[in-house]
């Protein structure tokens, strides 16, 4: 285990050179401390969880000091957002630190949400707030806990930096983790301003360190497309599986690695909608969540787009032509894991269907209808869930045909049909109202509500002994929070 002055640094992205992004300071916060660190973050840099807890830990990433191997960089991209192209985005009010490698030879992105202003800020003032950090924070962790692949979060900083938002708030810092910061919105940047050379570069910059595989293919790049397509498709399907809005599906907040990327309002659902918009902001419902489906593809035709000069328009359309059928059958192979079934028949899609319309139509709480359904047989499940239906004739015939599904699936104990579901089911997720709880509570200084929902968080499925308060419906002033994007 490391100390903090042990990191090994190798900053790759830094040394691809001005055209790609710009030398800023990090500009320090006033009085920082330690809000939440994440245990499971740090052991991936090898650090010791003990060094938290130190002064300098929040001193670094506070952005009081710095490594002398870090080389802080703002990244310039462009993006697509709300379907317009924006010419110029980049790092606003975010720096790459670094690249580190740890003792296992991955390497990791330190990147510091919050770090002041740089060349890209526009109009913005460089900051987060405590409120959007934690959330990121969060999240990060949250779905990572449930196996979507996401970015990571180290750390959360507060302190006594005023920032203006609709109401004077407290500036602070996450230090998020990823293997790479590069989005679609990269290409698309030097795409649009036709830069072929540094478009090359950055395309062999990916390739070669986060697509090695690729290289050995005929065509490595419209190789590396089919894997985005494929790990998108994936990520997507995980999202809808799970009941996860991301909110602000903009071009430039979606990763080349498929990861999930760039948190904002996102939502987990509680009362099952497909239609729900979990962004105050988004009026025309745009990534709505059953959107966030086409606009997955949507988004991957605009990277197809900005990879035009690297791959025929024919190979990319059939490399996109994957998207829907990988997404389905991701979908639709979770959802029966969902629902407890072990094998696969033509009906189950329709089986997954009716379910979620009876409970769009009732307004039944996703999350702790699947989990108790894995509770106790089929049989006796259903007849203790029915009570959550309006449509009691209608919830009744769909468990009729459930029940006959899961006889022909094979003979299993209860035990084993509970522990198959429950290991899919989580009985914790980050629910809106549970954040804004713990926000609310950081704000006035106490972040035991903030660590004691992140531990709750990095174990949802398993049920966890004085912990029942985080696995309840939404009161209902939780029901209706509304979440902008002003972080
Ligand atoms: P986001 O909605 O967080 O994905 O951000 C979209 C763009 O606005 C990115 O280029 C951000 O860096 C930038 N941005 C967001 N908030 C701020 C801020 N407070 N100060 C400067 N730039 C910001
Ligand atoms: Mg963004």
């Amino acid at each position: 285990m490391k100390a903090l002055d042990e990191l090994t640094f190798d900053n790759r992205f830094a040394r691809l050179g001005d055209a790609f992004s710009t030398h800023v300071l990090p500009e320090p916060l006033d009085e920082p401390r330690l809000v939440v660190a994440s245990k499971a973050a740090m052991a991936l840099l090898d650090l010791d969880p003990a060094v938290a807890e130190t002064p300098v830990f929040a001193e670094l990433f506070g952005g009081h000091k710095l490594w002398a191997e870090a080389e802080p960089r703002a990244m310039v991209y462009s993006g697509h957002q709300f379907g317009g192209y924006t010419p110029q985005l980049g790092d606003g009010r975010g720096l790459l630190l670094g690249e580190v490698y740890n003792e296992a030879g991955e390497h990791w992105d330190l990147h510091l949400k919050g770090a002041g202003m740089t060349p890209y800020s526009r109009m913005g003032d460089g900051r987060a707030v405590l409120r959007s950090s934690i959330r990121e924070f969060l999240a990060s962790e949250a779905l990572h806990a449930l196996g979507i692949p996401t970015s990571r979060a180290l750390c959360v900083i507060g302190s006594s930096t005023p920032v203006w938002r609709e109401k004077q708030e407290r500036g602070a810092m996450v230090l998020r983790l990823a293997h790479s910061h590069i989005r679609f919105g990269h290409f698309e940047y030097f795409y649009y301003t036709k830069k072929p050379e540094q478009q090359a570069e950055l395309a062999e910059h990916v390739l070669n360190l986060h697509y090695p595989e690729c290289r050995e293919q005929p065509e490595p790049y419209l190789a590396m497309f089919r894997e985005i397509v494929e790990r998108n498709a994936e990520m997507i399907a995980k999202w809808q599986a799970y009941g996860f809005c991301h909110g602000v599906m903009n071009t430039d907040n979606m990763s080349i690695l498929g990861i999930t990327f760039d948190f904002g309002p996102f939502a987990f659902l509680d009362d099952f909608d497909a239609h729900f918009i979990c962004n105050h902001s988004d009026h025309e419902g745009r990534y709505s969540f059953s959107n966030q489906v086409p606009i997955g593809q949507w988004n991957l035709s605009a990277l197809a787009q900005a990879l035009t000069p690297f791959i025929s328009v024919e190979a990319l359309k059939e490399a996109l032509g994957l998207y829907l059928p990988l997404y389905q059958a991701h979908y639709l192979d979770l959802m029966r894991r969902r629902l407890g079934l072990t094998t696969a028949e033509e009906d189950d899609q329709t089986l997954v269907e009716g379910l979620l319309k009876l409970m769009q139509n009732s307004g039944v709480d996703y999350t702790l209808f699947l989990r108790r359904l894995g509770d106790e047989s089929a049989t006796l499940a259903v007849a203790r869930l029915r009570d959550d239906f309006v449509d009691m004739a209608g919830f009744d015939a769909w468990a009729e045909r459930y029940k006959a599904r899961v006889a022909r699936d094979g003979d299993d104990t209860q035990e084993q049909r509970r522990e198959r579901m429950h290991a899919v089911n989580p009985l914790y997720i980050l629910r809106n109202y549970l954040a804004q709880n713990a926000i609310t509570a950081a704000e006035s200084g106490d972040y035991s509500e903030v660590r004691r929902l992140h531990d709750v968080l990095t174990r949802p499925f398993e049920e966890q002994a004085g912990m029942e308060q985080y696995a309840q419906r939404p009161p209902n002033w939780g029901k209706h929070l509304e979440i902008s994007c002003s972080s």
